[in-house]
C-alpha cells in the first residue's frame, strides 16, 4: 500500500533544512506522496527511512531487465489493470523460437528474419526484441553451440530454455555478458536455477503447473535471494492461460499479493499449430497482460500488426505522440524551396512529411510543438493560432535559410493568415490545402 504523506513524514529528519528544495519535512512528504518529488533530494533520511520508503514506494509488479545495450528489453512495472485509468508502461517482447534441434539453414533464416523485420512508424523503429533459445535435444554441446552461433550473428536479448539446468549452465557461460532470462525454474531444480540466476545476476523465469504451485515457487526464489524474476502459469489452453493472466495481474495490483508481482511469459507458439491462430493468441496476450511473448516463427503479414498493436496500447492514452518542435528539411531545400508549417501531432508530421517527399519538391517544414495535438484541435485549443505560429516562425532562424518570405499554412488554420500578417511583417502566407492528400499537387505548382 503506498504510504500517505503523514507516513512518509514520520520517517523524514524533521530538521527542516529546506536542501530538498520544500520550505518543510512536511511539505517534501506530500510532495513524495503526491509522486511529485524524489527521495532522493532529501539528503538526510536514514538508511531505515530509505528502504521503507523505497519499499513503499516500488511498483506492484517488479520491472525486469533481459539483455543489455540497445537491445535491453524492460517488462513489468505495471500499476494498472486497464490502460485508461494511467497507462500500461513497459510493452511485452517478442521472441522467435529457435530450437538447437533446428538445421543450420533454418537457424540463419529465423536469425535473418529476426533482423529484417523491422518497421518504421511515426518515427520510431518497430521491431521484435528477444530469442528464445530451446534444447531441445537434451544435450550441452548442442545447445552450447546454438547459444554461440546466434550470439556471434546477433543482439538480440536472449531468452535460454533447457529443462536441465547443465544445459543452461553450458548455454549461459556463452552469453552470460548478455544477461540472458533463464528459462525455467521448476519444484525440481528450483536450487540450482536460483544459484545460476544469483552467480549471474541473470533474471530466470518459474513453469509452474498452476497458480498455488506459482505463488509457491516464486515465494521459494524470493527467499533465495532472487529478485528478478518471470512467471509462467503452465497453462497452454487459450482460455486457462488468459484467465491466468488476468488473476496474476489483479492479485498483484489489486490485492497486492508479492508472490504474482512479477511479468509473465506466454507461449502462444505452444497453444497451437496455425500460424494465424497463434498470431490472433499473441495480440490477446498483448493486451492482456503478457510479459513476454513467445512465437514459433516471425512472418511479416503477422509480426507486424503485433507490433503496431503493441504501439497503440502502449502509449500514453493522456499524451499524444509528438515530434520535437524545429524545421525540418525535405529532400534539399535551398533559399527558394517552400516553407510549410504544421503542428507536432506525430501522425500529422509523418503524413505532411511523407506527401512532400512524394511531391519530390524539396521543402521545410516548421513543426510547431502544440503539445502533440493535431491541426484542427491545436488550432480550436488556441495552441495554433497567429500570436503563437508567428514568435515561433521568428525564433526558428527560418529567414536565414530563405531568400522568399512566404509561408504556407494548413488549410484548417485559414482563419490565421490575416492574424499572422500582422504578426509577421513582410511575409506572405499562402493558404495550403485542407487535406494532406492535395500538398503534392500544391507544391507541384510553387513558384518562390
Ligand atoms: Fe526535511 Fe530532508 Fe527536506 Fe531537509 S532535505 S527539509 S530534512 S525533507
Amino acid at each position: 500500500m503506498p504510504l500517505t504523506g503523514i507516513e512518509i513524514f514520520k520517517l523524514l529528519p524533521k530538521t527542516n533544512c529546506k536542501e530538498c528544495g520544500e520550505p518543510t519535512c512536511l511539505a517534501f512528504a506530500m510532495k513524495l506522496a503526491a509522486g511529485r518529488a524524489e527521495l532522493a533530494l532529501c539528503p538526510y533520511i536514514s538508511e531505515e527511512g530509505k528502504a521503507k520508503l523505497e519499499e513503499a514506494s516500488a511498483p506492484p509488479i517488479r520491472p525486469v531487465t533481459i539483455g543489455v545495450g540497445d537491445r535491453a528489453l524492460k517488462v513489468g512495472g505495471e500499476t494498472v489493470m486497464f490502460r485508461h485509468e494511467k497507462r500500461f508502461e513497459n510493452p511485452p517482447g517478442f521472441a522467435i523460437l529457435i530450437s538447437d534441434t533446428m538445421d543450420e539453414s533454418e537457424v540463419d533464416s529465423r536469425l535473418e528474419r529476426f533482423d529484417q523485420l523491422q518497421y518504421e512508424r511515426v518515427g520510431l523503429i518497430l521491431r521484435p526484441e528477444l530469442v528464445a533459445l530451446k534444447n531441445d535435444s537434451g544435450q550441452a554441446d548442442k545447445f552450447e553451440a546454438l547459444v554461440n552461433k546466434v550470439t556471434q550473428q546477433s543482439d538480440a536479448g536472449i531468452i535460454l530454455m533447457s529443462r536441465d539446468p547443465d544445459c543452461l549452465a553450458a548455454g549461459l557461460k556463452i552469453c552470460e555478458d548478455r544477461k540472458p532470462l533463464l528459462y525455467a525454474a521448476t519444484g525440481e531444480n528450483l536450487d540450482q536455477l536460483a544459484d545460476l540466476a544469483k552467480n549471474s545476476s541473470c533474471p530466470v523465469a518459474i513453469k509452474a503447473s498452476n497458480l498455488d504451485e506459482l505463488a509457491e515457487l516464486s515465494d521459494k526464489l524470493t527467499q533465495a535471494g532472487v529478485k528478478d524474476i518471470v512467471l509462467d502459469s503452465g497453462s497452454r489452453t487459450l482460455r486457462q492461460a488468459f484467465e491466468d493472466q488476468i488473476a496474476i495481474r489483479s492479485a498483484a495490483l489489486v490485492k497486492k499479493f508479492r508472490s504474482f508481482g512479477f511479468p509473465t511469459i506466454v507461449f502462444p507458439c505452444e497453444m497451437t499449430d496455425d500460424p494465424m491462430k497463434e498470431a490472433v493468441i499473441a495480440a490477446m496476450f498483448v493486451a492482456k497482460y503478457g510479459g513476454i511473448i513467445v512465437l514459433s516463427d516471425f512472418q511479416g503479414e503477422s509480426l507486424f500488426p503485433l507490433l503496431i498493436e503493441r504501439l497503440n496500447i502502449y502509449t500514453d492514452p493522456q499524451r499524444p505522440l509528438a515530434t520535437t518542435e524545429g524545421i525540418y528539411k525535405i529532400g534539399n531545400p535551398d533559399e527558394n524551396s517552400p516553407v510549410l508549417v504544421t503542428t507536432n501531432f506525430s501522425l500529422t508530421y509523418f503524413i505532411v512529411s511523407g506527401e512532400i517527399e512524394t511531391s519530390k519538391v524539396s521543402s521545410y517544414l516548421l513543426v510547431k510543438d502544440t503539445e502533440g495535438l493535431s491541426v484542427m484541435t491545436a488550432w480550436a485549443a488556441g495552441k495554433f493560432v497567429a500570436d503563437a505560429i508567428a514568435p515561433f516562425v521568428k525564433k526558428s532562424g527560418i529567414e536565414d535559410q530563405i531568400k522568399h518570405h512566404k509561408l504556407i499554412i494548413p488549410g484548417y488554420a485559414a482563419a490565421e493568415s490575416g492574424g499572422l500578417e500582422e504578426e509577421l511583417p513582410g511575409w506572405e502566407i499562402l493558404i495550403g490545402p485542407r487535406e494532406a492528400a492535395h500538398i503534392s499537387a500544391y507544391l507541384k505548382a510553387w513558384k518562390p
